[in-house]
């Protein structure tokens, strides 16, 4: 079993920066796990913490049945894939592959040496390294470029050899930062779908890092969202964008993001703080509130609704993205395309389905809360 879990994990750097606070996270064997948020809000702090890569300044960290706050990295089982690859330039990428292997057979020797650990040098040997690059070569379809430099590959392709680097080690665990950001973005979706497919013929269990919250959503079978070293939610990506717990989790999943209203209720009427006013969900508790509507649930109507100015419109082919002005308030729409024309009145209706608390990080209402 390799799933990993952090209890009260919390890192604070030397200078006082808290870049992860608390943290209760439990991921379970063989899932595909993302951390997703916005830059800073310490996720790769987490995965590094994983690693072994940074010490947690409390709580515990284990992978399986062990803690390992006090493993060394290269005892935890797990292997990282980073960003910029991190592959050595003046080695082929044969030698690439081949190098955590023969590095690990030699620890083990000198282990064995040392400490009499013969299990520890009976089992490196029993690897047969030529046979692990060959597997990883054509899982990652890089067989033909086993003996090319780095330099002359391609980013997709040099990506490909930092993930072969890792799966070369058969770990417990693949740790993943950002491993598609320096990739283009039709590489990027490309390479998506080889991790997911990756992952499924591996059943490994898998934490990838990404301030990408589309990556996020295609990649994960869970997704962990993080602001400000905190973890706000964690649950499917349906769950994630069908019910954000709180306001910076409904802003931060979708895209365009979803509307955002901050205003009022009283009795059945909601204003928004520039004063435009529509129905509030049944149900929905007097004072101060935050309605939250996709751009998708905005519609054009033909026979009453709410009166809007088209502000802008960005057209995408089978849909546009339009921005409405009602009263003051901008609200974006998803919406089939039409004959709209910037700068001319609208008539649109939307469902609220959405309603927090007031405040950047209020929390979910039930519906009509
Ligand atoms: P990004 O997407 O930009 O990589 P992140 O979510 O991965 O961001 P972290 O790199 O985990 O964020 O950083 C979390 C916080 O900790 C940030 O405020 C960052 O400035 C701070 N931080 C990270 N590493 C150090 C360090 N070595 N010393 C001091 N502060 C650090």
């Amino acid at each position: 079993m390799a799933d990993v879990r952090l209890q009260a994990v919390t890192k604070i750097f030397p200078g006082g920066v808290t870049a992860v606070a608390s943290c209760d996270l439990v991921i379970p064997d063989g899932q595909f796990t993302v951390l997703v948020g916005p830059s800073g809000c310490g996720k790769s702090t987490t995965l590094r913490m994983i690693a072994g890569l940074e010490t947690a300044s409390s709580g515990t960290i284990s992978i399986g049945e062990r803690i390992v706050n006090d493993v060394p990295p290269r005892d935890r089982d797990v292997a990282m894939v980073f960003q910029n690859y991190a592959l050595y330039p003046h080695m082929s990428v044969e030698r690439n592959l081949r190098f955590p292997l023969e590095r690990r057979r030699k620890t083990s020797f000198w282990k064995s040496l040392l400490f009499g650990s013969e299990r520890a040098v009976r089992q490196a040997e029993s690897v047969d390294i030529s046979e692990r690059v060959a597997t990883a070569a054509t899982q990652l379809e890089i067989e033909d470029y086993l003996h090319r430099f780095p330099r002359e590959l391609s980013g997709g392709q040099r990506q490909r050899v930092a993930l072969g680097r890792a799966l070369v080690r058969d770990p417990k665990v693949f740790l993943l930062d950002e491993p598609l950001s320096n990739l283009d973005a039709k590489l990027r979706i490309a390479m998506r779908a080889e991790l997911r497919a990756l992952h499924r013929r591996l059943g490994a269990t898998m934490i990838h890092v990404t301030h990408d919250q589309e990556e996020a959503m295609t990649l994960g079978d869970v997704l962990v969202v993080m602001k400000d070293g905190v973890i706000h939610q964690v649950g499917s990506p349906s769950e994630i964008y069908d019910r954000p717990a709180d306001r910076f989790v409904a802003g931060f999943v979708g895209t365009p993001p979803m509307n955002l209203l901050d205003g009022d209720v009283r009795g059945t009427d909601f204003t928004s703080s520039s004063g435009a006013v529509c129905t509030a969900p049944v149900g929905t508790a007097e004072g101060a509130a935050v309605l939250g509507i996709r751009p998708e649930a905005i519609r054009l109507s033909h026979n009453g609704g709410v009166s809007a100015t088209v502000t802008s419109i960005e057209r995408l082919g089978d849909r546009m993205d339009v921005v409405f002005d009602v009263d003051g308030t901008s609200m974006i729409g998803r919406c089939e395309p039409s004959e709209l024309i910037e700068g001319q009145p609208a008539t649109i209706t939307f469902d609220v389905a959405h309603v927090f608390d007031a405040g950047d990080c209020g929390a979910r209402r039930g519906k009509g809360g």
